[in-house]
């Protein structure tokens, strides 16, 4: 068995690797609200979609959700089907020539409005179908994430929603990004004073994302008393589609240095880019923690980090470190199994990362490799 860090110098970089035990660790916190607040909680695929890790994920949430057509395939092709999870799925519009094969392997679809309900309800067949809400209430700044902003194209607000039309069995709200329960209370009182005399008339709540379970500080007991409270008043079954929460700090990206010099300050290019195989560095935008680094300064040796493409803002962060930074050393990137590799590109021709698993008990498996075809194919 390996000792605890040898798994850094064996893989080939730039490379994700998954850690297991930590993901199993983010599913038990899960699987314990599930069964204390008695709702559902279905993994998003958007954040994480690294499906070798779905078996493990089946053992402990109800199912998937999707976006859109694909990752609903996945969805049922590596989780509903083999393991019988359930397959739900939100999409802003859905395209005429992909609806009935999505009713096949959705049970569950929600719409973005009553005119998207009312185009495909008579052929969801047996789906249960549901409508999405924007309660209009933002409880954070990221304007990106934000779907309650003004002019948002994401769900229904109360001045659109006349009633609740008939054959609708749900209702969904997505609003939160990375967040703590205050705001889920929040923005659920907010649901009850705008839509709470549409609760009673439901089956199913869906109360969408961004729910930070998994981060030390997430206040467990009051998502559980939420839930429980719209539960038990509505007598009806709540689900929960977190993407973060569920891969949260269960990954790493690996990357070597492969020059390093000086322009005005140390400047340090490795073989992974912010642009391709971290954009929400870029885009978000945020720092990610590097294992053993600290902030510009902290340490004696402040280097800033670049990928190896030719975009000017493909800038990783200033970080400092004990030593000198030299080619060839290894840099491992903290909390990249979510929104990293299911967001990468190949952009500049950059090599995709190689995807690997690290196991509980040390071995470390190759799950995906790539190579130029995967660039020379898209094209
Ligand atoms: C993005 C998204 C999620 C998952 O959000 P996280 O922030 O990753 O927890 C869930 N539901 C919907 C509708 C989403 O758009």
């Amino acid at each position: 068995m390996m000792s605890k860090s040898d798994w850094i110098n064996k893989v080939e970089t730039p490379c994700y690797v998954i850690d297991e035990y930590r993901l199993k660790k983010n599913l038990e916190i899960l699987r314990s609200v599930k069964e204390r607040a008695d709702c559902k909680i279905l993994l998003a695929q958007k954040a994480y979609s690294a499906f070798a890790t779905y078996p493990l994920i089946a053992e402990y949430l109800d199912g998937c959700t999707a976006s859109g057509l694909y990752e609903a395939r996945l969805g049922y092709e590596e989780m509903a089907k083999p393991f019988g999870r359930e397959n739900h799925i939100f999409s802003p519009a859905y395209r005429d020539e992909e609806f009935d094969e999505i009713a096949k392997i959705c049970g569950h679809i929600s719409f973005n409005n009553i005119r998207q309900f009312e185009k495909f309800k008579d052929r969801a067949g047996k789906a249960s179908c549901g409508i999405r809400i924007n309660p209009e209430h933002s409880t954070q700044e990221h304007g990106i994430y934000d779907p309650c902003g003004e002019f948002s194209r994401l769900g229904t607000t109360l001045v659109n929603f006349p009633d609740l039309p008939d054959g609708a069995e749900g209702l969904h709200f997505h609003t939160l990004c990375e967040q703590n329960a205050d705001a889920l209370a929040e923005t659920m009182s907010e649901v009850v004073k705008k839509f709470g005399k549409y609760l009673g008339r439901i089956r199913w709540l869906n109360m969408g994302g961004g729910h930070h379970i998994t981060r030390p500080d997430y206040d467990i007991e009051l998502l559980i008393s939420t839930i429980r409270n719209v539960r038990d008043k509505y007598n009806l079954e709540v689900y929960l589609e977190p993407g973060e929460a569920i891969a949260l700090n269960a990954g790493y990206l690996v990357t070597t240095v492969l020059d390093t010099f000086t322009n005005g300050m140390d400047i340090a290019i490795t073989d992974a880019s912010a642009a391709c195989h971290m954009p929400d560095v870029l885009e978000m935008p945020y720092r990610p923690n590097i294992q053993g680094s600290g902030v510009k300064g902290e340490k004696p040796f402040t280097y800033r980090l670049g990928g190896n493409t030719c975009l000017a803002g493909d800038i990783i962060g200033d970080y400092s470190f004990d030593s000198k930074l030299n080619e060839g050393d290894r840099l491992v990137f903290e909390d990249m199994a979510i929104y990293s590799m299911c967001k990468n590109n190949t952009f500049n021709g950059m090599a995709l990362p190689s995807i690997y698993i690290l196991k509980e008990n040390g071995e470390l498996i190759l799950v995906k490799k790539f190579g130029y075809s995967d660039f020379k194919e898209r094209l």
